[in-house]
Parts: C-alpha cells; sequence; structure tokens
C-alpha cells in the first residue's frame, strides 16, 4: 500500500454483505485504522478477519487526535478513516481529518461505501433531480427554528437524518414550517426491519402520534411546490408585449417574454400582437 496517505472507507449501514472487496483490501493493508467507536469497528474487523491497530478519532477527541494522525502520515504510514457506520464525513467525525490532510499536502484516497442519505433517497419515489442534505436539526431552538425557516421556500427535495426519540418533534416542525406534503420515511435501511414509508407530513405526524417510532430514520421530504403565476388578463399580457416592444425588443422576442411572465401562449401573443398593429396601419391608412 502507498505509504503516507488517508483513506476514507465506507462501511456498511447495517447489512454487513455491503462492506466492498476493495474496503477490506485496504482495512488489511493500511498500517493503522482510525474509528469512531473502536468496539463497533473491532466487530466489523473480526467478521472479516482482519487484524490492525486501531486508534480512537472521534467528536469529542478529534482536536487532539486529528494532529496526531496527521503527524503519523507525514511520517509515511498509511491509514484508514472509518466510522460506525456508512461515509465517513457525511454526518460524521471526518471532515476535519480531510481539510487537515488537504493542508498538508497528505493525499486522501476515497474508498466508496453505503451512504443513508443516498439510499434513502433512491428509495423515496420523490424527485431526486435537484437534491439537499440537511443532516441532523439542532435540538437548540434558536439554530433549530433558523434552519428550519432557511428551508421554508426550498424546492429541492430534502435529507434529514433523525434519531427515533426525536422524530416525532421533527415530524410537528416540519408540519409547522413546510404545511402537509409528501414525506418518505425510510427506516432501518439494509437491516432486517427495513421499512419505506411513502406518507405525508400529516400522516406521519397521526401514525407517530399512536406507534412511536423504533430504529433510525432518514427523512426525504418533498420541496416547497412551485409558487403560482399571478392571473393575467389578456389585455396585460398584451400590454407587457408592447412595453417591451417600446424598450427595443424584436416582436418574437416581446411576445416571448410577455408568454414567460403572463402564462399565456407565445404564439397567442404574437398573433394578437400582429393583428393589432394591422388594425393600427389600418386606421393610419
Ligand atoms: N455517515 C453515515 C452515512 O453515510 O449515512 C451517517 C451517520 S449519522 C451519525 C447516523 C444517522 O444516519 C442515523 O441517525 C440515521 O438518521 C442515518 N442512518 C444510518 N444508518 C441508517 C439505516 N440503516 N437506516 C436508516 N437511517 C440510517
Amino acid at each position: 500500500m502507498p505509504e503516507g496517505k488517508l483513506y476514507l472507507v465506507g462501511t456498511p449501514i447495517g447489512n454487513l454483505g455491503d462492506l466492498s472487496p476493495r474496503a477490506v483490501r485496504t482495512l488489511e493493508r493500511v498500517d493503522f485504522i482510525a474509528a469512531e467507536d473502536t468496539r463497533v469497528t473491532l466487530k466489523l474487523l473480526t467478521h472479516f478477519g482482519v487484524k490492525k491497530p486501531l486508534l480512537s478519532y472521534n467528536e469529542h477527541n478529534r482536536a487532539e487526535c486529528g494532529p496526531r494522525i496527521l503527524n503519523r502520515l507525514l511520517a509515511g504510514e498509511s491509514c484508514a478513516l472509518v466510522t460506525d457506520a456508512g461515509m465517513p464525513a457525511i454526518s460524521d467525525p471526518g471532515a476535519d481529518l480531510v481539510c487537515l490532510c488537504a493542508g498538508a499536502g497528505v493525499e486522501t484516497v476515497i474508498v466508496p461505501g453505503p451512504c443513508a442519505a443516498v439510499s434513502a433517497l433512491a428509495l423515496s419515489a420523490l424527485p431526486t433531480q435537484r437534491f439537499c442534505f440537511e443532516g441532523f436539526l439542532s435540538t437548540a431552538n434558536k439554530s433549530r427554528m433558523e434552519h428550519l425557516e432557511s428551508l421554508r421556500t426550498e424546492r429541492r427535495t430534502m435529507i434529514f437524518y433523525e434519531a427515533p426519540h426525536k422524530l416525532q418533534r421533527t415530524l410537528d416542525d416540519f408540519l409547522k414550517y413546510f404545511g402537509d406534503r409528501p414525506l418518505s420515511l425510510c427506516r432501518e435501511l439494509t437491516k432486517v426491519h427495513e421499512e419505506v414509508i411513502r406518507t405525508t407530513v400529516s400522516e406521519a405526524v397521526a401514525r407517530f402520534a399512536q406507534t412511536p417510532p423504533r430504529g433510525e430514520f432518514v427523512l426525504i421530504l418533498a420541496g416547497a411546490p412551485e409558487p403560482e403565476k399571478p392571473a393575467f388578463t389578456q389585455e396585460q399580457a398584451a400590454a407587457l408585449v408592447a412595453q417591451y416592444r417600446a424598450q427595443g425588443m424584436p416582436l418574437r422576442q416581446a411576445a416571448r417574454r410577455a408568454a414567460e411572465d403572463t402564462g399565456f401562449s407565445k404564439n397567442e401573443l404574437y398573433q394578437l400582437a400582429l393583428s393589432e398593429t394591422d388594425a393600427e396601419s389600418e386606421t393610419d391608412a
């Protein structure tokens, strides 16, 4: 294995069969493994028959452990970074270490694996062309409110992580800030009790008020609907064409712009303007 590199290794989010052969090879070949919880990773390594020195790198010790790992990388050792589940650096410790390595010119190599966010999005049956990852909502009132407020008009499909004991509060807040809209709750992905509940926010609120949630959740929330265009009369649309023409636009372009603004058909506005021009020239004659 080339020396002095950090390997970001994705690990299963439930099903051990999802650990890739490349991930196993990488874990076997690096000099040491930095793990979020060494006990969790030890179980994974034991299952795959990998024996390797482990050190702990997590939210609480990253400020002191990050530089220590970096020094070992600079000295030529190779390190695999893993977390308890999924892709390191996605709502997980790791992003800081990647920055540290980037700043010091240490190469980081990706060994991709499952990610709960993308897996849930793919299963959600909601639009996937444009989406945004919002991670966990803060439990502190102020930052939570600011986060939710900033998403009120978000059109993209939104992805949230949530723990079961906080789900009800989050669903209540969704209803309060976003109103009733499609929501897919993806639970225990790749595990025995994997479940996808494709519903709406209000139905989810009612459902979990009766049955307490269990397991780990990813919430996929539909984006805000397109705002309705204001209704224009044909006279107002025609006046817009005239206004664009007075600004120097050719008739076709003026009709197209006015059509976009008003919802009328471009051809209809074009023909209307032509007939008005003909009528004017007849009057002039
Ligand atoms: N780095 C991980 C990833 O790539 O998805 C995410 C780690 S984050 C600390 C843990 C959260 O991910 C959980 O609270 C849950 O929202 C989500 N999650 C992880 N595994 C899951 C699973 N099997 N099914 C559903 N959600 C899961």
